[in-house]
């Protein structure tokens, strides 16, 4: 493509008084802008592009070229489950009947309560826990909710000493981030060398100043963590609760539950495991689940399903109705507007009635399949440092020495080097040095809608960089070489950020 034209900017492509409209004659005379008080008129004319309509189309389909989607290429970043967002779900949130105004009195919105419902109740069963609430908007914002429900179990009781919270040294920084939001103590326990928690390191953080425990199973290098009978007997009899970081549970769908291991409460990603769209700031979802006893806590408003109503949605015209919305007393309030991000609730909705119960379970089955695929068929290219069957995802630590040189040399082909090199391929790249137990950590994680020869492809790009990286590092030092922007600094990107075209 000729960038040097059809990279140009809009605001280079425009032409004074060049127009791609053509609007009917103003029929209301005598209504003039001169009418306003100049305090409300702009001293300035706006700066506007001036392009007829072809440039114009052609302008942004060529930038929407310039991104990388799951639409456009496989896109295997760990931590964040980036499967396929069937188009189906899309035409489900964009019926007329689910854009309904916010204020819409319930009575009026029973068809959009009832799909609430449903899902909530759903992702109840699918956890093992009581109830949900869908009102948080994102992962992070449903580990604050979640840590919020446990300040409130326990302010509650009286107990108003726990002022510290458990976080594994692997946890996602949400974690730490959430806690110290929610005005708690974060206290790190420690990995093993085989990348789970070290029971024996936490049982002496344990106190009746401890809230709670938050872990990630899988944990974020992809490893389930086997002891969590034993630490969730160990902090309950401590008095505290147990937190479930559910942005994993991908690997674990239909196979097996939170609730049953032990957990009080969780949020879940329908962004990351319910198949909606993610990337690019929102609009996410993060419900909260709780264990039976907590639901009053959950926040306001929460849909309940009136049971003892025996009239059914089509007698609304009686006043009578199957959901309502209901407030608690003791909730710890309100998080978000209304209810959340509805139109995700809905795709959401759509992507668990597509799989049934019946499927479900090989969604989780196949991620996990993928993943060891992906990482037994390169372990003679990139180092492996923890070597067992993962779940859903797993981290290299880099290149082998034979192919990337010796680790301790600033020749050594670099893990930021063969991300780069992968965007040469059409492939995104995998998340980099995270998490930070490894110094070249390279986390995969394929999801279960990948077909095998997706998966193949990448093997054989991941191979042949390594032979790159042997024969000629210089190739993937400079890399990438056929993005429309090669490669950024990131330090100075971040410290001298240009927003925009020029200063206007
Ligand atoms: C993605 C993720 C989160 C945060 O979720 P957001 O929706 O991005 O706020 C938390 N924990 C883990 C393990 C994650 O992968």
């Amino acid at each position: 493509m000729n960038r040097e034209y059809y990279g140009k900017l809009i605001f280079e492509l425009s032409q004074p008084g060049r127009k791609g409209y053509s609007l009917p004659k103003n029929e209301f005379k005598g209504y003039s802008l001169l009418q306003l008080d100049a305090m409300s008129l702009r001293q300035t004319p706006t700066i506007l592009p001036e392009a007829d309509e072809l440039t114009v189309v052609r302008h942004y389909t060529n930038m929407s070229n310039n991104n990388f989607g799951v639409d456009t290429g496989f896109y295997p970043l760990g931590s964040c489950t980036m499967k396929y967002n069937p188009k189906l779900n899309e035409e489900l949130a964009a019926l007329p009947g689910f854009n309904q105004h916010p204020l819409t009195p319930a009575k009026f919105a029973q068809g959009s309560l009832k799909l609430y419902d449903e899902v909530q109740k759903t992702l109840a069963e699918i956890a093992g826990l009581s109830r949900f609430t869908l009102n948080p908007y994102a992962g992070a914002h449903g580990e604050l909710t979640g840590l919020m429900v446990i300040r409130s179990y326990h302010m509650s009781r009286g107990d108003v000493a726990r002022t510290k919270i458990i976080v594994p040294d692997s946890a996602h920084g949400t974690n730490p981030a959430s806690a110290a939001v929610c005005g708690l103590q974060i206290v790190e326990v420690k990995s093993l060398a085989d990348g789970t928690v070290d029971v024996e390191a936490l049982k002496p953080l344990l106190g009746p100043d401890i809230a709670g425990m938050m872990m990630t199973n899988p944990n974020t290098l992809g490893l389930f963590e086997t002891r969590i009978p034993e630490i969730a007997k160990l902090v309950h009899e401590c008095g505290g609760l147990m937190y479930y970081d559910g942005a994993n549970l991908n690997p674990m769908l239909g196979v097996c539950r939170p609730g049953d291991m032990g957990f009080d409460v969780m949020h879940i990603n329908l962004h990351k495991t319910f198949s909606t769209p993610h990337g690019g700031g929102g609009p996410g979802s993060g419900p909260v689940g709780v264990r039976k006893g907590l639901e009053q806590f959950l926040p306001n408003p929460q849909v309940i399903k009136v049971e003892s109503s025996k009239l059914k949605v089509e007698n609304l015209a009686s006043g009578e109705v199957d959901y309502e919305l209901s407030c608690k007393d003791e909730s710890l309030g309100y998080v978000s507007f209304f209810l959340g991000n509805f139109a995700i609730i809905v795709r959401a909705y759509a992507y668990l009635l597509s799989l049934g119960k019946e499927n479900i379970p090989m969604a989780g089955k196949l991620s996990v399949l993928n993943a060891n695929y992906i990482k037994e068929s390169l372990r003679s290219h990139y180092k492996l440092p923890i070597d067992t069957v993962c779940k859903h995802e797993f981290v290299f630590d880099g290149l082998r020495e034979e192919y990337g040189g010796d680790h301790h040399s600033p020749e050594h082909v670099t893990t930021l080097d063969v991300a780069k090199r992968l965007l040469d391929y059409g492939f995104h790249a995998p998340t980099i040095y995270f998490p930070l137990l490894f110094h070249e950590a390279m986390m995969i994680e394929p999801t279960e809608t990948e077909s095998k020869e997706t998966l193949d492809a990448f093997i054989a790009v991941m191979k042949r960089i390594a032979e790159e990286a042997k024969a000629d590092p210089e190739l993937l030092k400079s890399a990438p070489h056929s993005t429309p922007v090669r490669r950024m600094d990131d330090v100075k990107a971040v410290k001298e950020p240009k927003f925009t075209f020029k200063s206007l």
